[in-house]
């Protein structure tokens, strides 16, 4: 379980509104979790996203690069913030291909 700034929601299905406290986890087909919030009161069920083994290793990576960010300066803080975008498209882009892969595309 994350725990997560109370995140302000409106129900597409209900209207129902409440603040999302934490998001629930599930695992599913072999090393893919998913990660999503459910409405309390019709309980559809919202996705955040899908993670596997690559994209928890790009975002240990991310964590690494963001933790060496606070102490660099100069030529190197701009190399770490370069690796820092780079890190975050490739994580935007495997939970993407994943999301397609578990639910098929639009
Ligand atoms: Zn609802």
């Amino acid at each position: 379980m994350n725990n997560i700034k109370q995140i302000f929601a409106k129900c597409d299905k209900c209207s129902h509104e409440w603040y999302i406290k934490q998001f629930e986890n599930v695992r599913i087909e072999g090393s893919i979790d998913k990660t999503f919030f459910t409405c309390p009161a019709c309980h559809h069920e919202y996705l955040c996203y899908y993670a596997d083994l690559v994209v928890r290793d790009l975002q240990a990576k991310l964590r690494k690069v963001q933790n060496k960010v606070f102490s660099a300066a100069g030529k190197r803080l701009r190399t770490l913030k370069q690796e820092e975008v780079e890190l975050n498209n490739a994580i935007k882009e495997r939970m993407q291909s994943l999301k397609v892969q578990m639910e098929g595309s639009d």
